[in-house]
Parts: C-alpha cells; sequence; structure tokens
C-alpha cells in the first residue's frame, strides 16, 4: 500500500510517517507542498519521477501557497486519480472547509492534532472502502465481459439452429418459417410467391458406389451452387432434406421461378460432378407458383412443387417441371 503525505509542517510530516510505519504501512511517500505533490504524482510538466501507484493521500488543508483544497480539487480532475482517495488532515474543523474539502473530492478527514487511533482506523477504513469498490468494479467488469460472451454465443446458437450442419445453407426448420412469413407478406400485399423443389438424380446409387464421403461432398458442392446462383436479396435456398433443395422466391411469377429452375439445372450439369453411372450428377426440379390468399396455404406450393418435381422424375430426370394444380399466375416477364 503506497500513501502519499503532503503536509507542509515536518514535524506532522515525520509524526504521520512514524504512526503508519509503526502500523506496518511501509511504503510512504511525503511531499511538502501542492508543487512537490505534483511533481511526485507527476502532475508537473516533466512528469519525470512519478509514481505509478499511489492507494492513499494524506492532505493538510492550510498550506502556503496552494491549499490542501485546492491540491486536492486538480489532483482529482486528473483521470488515473479520479479514485485515488484523498484524506484531508485539518486543525480547525470548519463545516465551510470540510463542506469545500468534500466537493473537492476528499473522502474523509482527520482532525490536527493526530491522535494515532484516528489515523490508523480512517486509514484503514478508507482502504477497506476503496478495496471493496475496486472489487465491486472489476466484478462489474467481469459481469460485463460474461454477459457479451453470452450474447456472442447466444448469436452463435441460433445462427447454427437455421443452419444445415452438412452444407451451411439455411436447414428445413428456418425454411418453413420464413415461407411462413413470406405467405403472409404476400396474402397482405397481394403478391407473387414461387417454390423450386430440386432433388439429385440417381443419389442413392452415387452413394451406394462412390461412398458417403463422397456423397456428403457432392451434397455440400450442390447446395453451394445452388445458393451461389439464386442471388436476389429476398430469396432463400434451403436444404429440405436428404438430396433435396428448395429454393422461395419471393414477388417471383411463374416464368421467372422456371428460369431459376432451368438455370440451376444447367449450373448443376456444368459442374461435372463424376456419377457412378459415368454421366455427370444432374437434378431434377419442380416449381410452383401462385398469389397466396386466404384459401390456399404454404402446405399447397409444397405439395404443388413437390408433384412438379415428380413429374419432372418421371419423364426421365435432369428436368425441370411446372405445376399444374396450384391457380397459377399468368407470366409476365419480371425476372
Ligand atoms: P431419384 O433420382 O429418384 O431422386 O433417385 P435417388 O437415388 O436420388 O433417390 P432419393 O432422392 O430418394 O435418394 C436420396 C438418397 O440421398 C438416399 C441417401 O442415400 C442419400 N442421402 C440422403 N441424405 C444424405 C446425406 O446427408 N449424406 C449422404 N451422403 N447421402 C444422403
Ligand atoms: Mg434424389
Amino acid at each position: 500500500m503506497s500513501i502519499l503525505i503532503v503536509d507542509d509542517s515536518a514535524d506532522d510530516r515525520l509524526l504521520v510517517q512514524s504512526m503508519l510505519s509503526a502500523a506496518g504501512y511501509d511504503d510512504l511517500l511525503v511531499a511538502d507542498s501542492a508543487a512537490s505533490a505534483f511533481r511526485l504524482l507527476g502532475l508537473d510538466d516533466g512528469k519525470h519521477g512519478a509514481v505509478s501507484r499511489v492507494d492513499l493521500i494524506l492532505m493538510d488543508i492550510a498550506m502556503p501557497g496552494m491549499s490542501g483544497i485546492e491540491t486536492c480539487r486538480q489532483i482529482k480532475a486528473v483521470e488515473r486519480f479520479r479514485n485515488t482517495p484523498i484524506i484531508m488532515v485539518t486543525v480547525k474543523t470548519d463545516p465551510v472547509d470540510l463542506q469545500l474539502a468534500f466537493a473537492a473530492g476528499a473522502l474523509d478527514y482527520i482532525g490536527k492534532p493526530i491522535n494515532k487511533i484516528e489515523l490508523l482506523t480512517r486509514v484503514r477504513s478508507v482502504l477497506r472502502l476503496v478495496h471493496e469498490i475496486e472489487r465491486s468494479r472489476a466484478h462489474a467488469q467481469e459481469l460485463l465481459e460474461v454477459m457479451r460472451q453470452l450474447q456472442e454465443a447466444n448469436q452463435m446458437l441460433l445462427r447454427l439452429s437455421c443452419l444445415d450442419g452438412l452444407t451451411g445453407i439455411t436447414n428445413r426448420r428456418q425454411f418453413d418459417d420464413f415461407l411462413d412469413q413470406e405467405w403472409r407478406r404476400a396474402v397482405r400485399e397481394l403478391t407473387p410467391l414461387s417454390l423450386i423443389m430440386l432433388d439429385i438424380d440417381r443419389f442413392k446409387s452415387y452413394n451406394d458406389t462412390l461412398g458417403h464421403t463422397s456423397g456428403d461432398e457432392c451434397l455440400r458442392q450442390v447446395a453451394a451452387t445452388i445458393a451461389g446462383a439464386v442471388n436476389r436479396p429476398g430469396d432463400l435456398v434451403a436444404r429440405y432434406g436428404g438430396d433435396e433443395f428448395v429454393v422461395v422466391l419471393p414477388g417471383t411469377r411463374t416464368d421467372g421461378a422456371a428460369q431459376v429452375a432451368e438455370t440451376l439445372r444447367q449450373r448443376i450439369e456444368a459442374l461435372g460432378i463424376t456419377h457412378s453411372d459415368g454421366g455427370c450428377t444432374t437434378i431434377s426440379a419442380g416449381f410452383a407458383s401462385t398469389i397466396p390468399s386466404r384459401n390456399n396455404s404454404p402446405t399447397d406450393l409444397i405439395k404443388a412443387a413437390d408433384q412438379a418435381l415428380y413429374q419432372a422424375k418421371q419423364e426421365g430426370r435432369n428436368r425441370a417441371k411446372q405445376a399444374g394444380t396450384l391457380s397459377l399466375v399468368p407470366n409476365t416477364r419480371d425476372r
């Protein structure tokens, strides 16, 4: 514990020094004026020889030159001493003086002539108080840090809970929520909504022949290619499950969906992922569009796209088919 004694009286300085060192406080600094205290604390121009830390300052109020109260105010105005406790030492306990001292940032006072018991009691209690304040401040800091880490972890969990673990694209759960939300928006705004369902052709035999690790890698490539090819900000690409993917295209009509489905089919074929049958890995797609209303639901749109996908498989795979069952929106060139 480092204690700075500021007093113009050599006798008083010596007395306080001896009382404190007898009580075990051996890191004592002394200054006989405001100027020499500022020098010690590095608050003069030179900043040389400044002590790195002072835990407590005992400040005589009545000093020639700058008074103890003004010295206290100037020390407290410096950021690094904002929390350093200052105990004023005063001959006269004039309430106005004390009020000024407290207003200048003093924490306590001791009367002169100095009584050993009083000095040690006040020094101990102020140091304990400062220690407690520092501890709570460190505790609050730790709490803030824990809260920040918790927030980060929550955000990460939220992100992970929306993503498919294998491919890193949106998962089925998030797709369901997104489609519901877009459906409701489209009902409100009377805008079209399209859905494409895609499924890798003969993927079971790819897996059976080349192994699941290659199968997983193929799924990742297909997912990344679909995600990279669908680029309107409002669109969503998700893994529906297994080797099936879905694309939601808000504000998009049948012709736009047809275009996107065909682009995706071509991009996957162009990847040139060799299939176990010797050809390239391909996908089939089914797409459906509607202007959502209260008479139909997202499930109807999914079913319609799924039926069209089934049709595409039936007709020989590697193709995109339009659904016929939903009340389809007339073609207009919006894509
Ligand atoms: P089709 O052209 O009719 O779609 O034939 P298919 O063999 O692709 O049939 P289907 O779509 O029903 O097969 C899905 C296969 O996808 C079954 C399984 O072997 C494979 N699969 C599903 N999920 C995963 C996965 O996470 N990793 C791997 N490697 N394979 C998967
Ligand atoms: Mg398949």
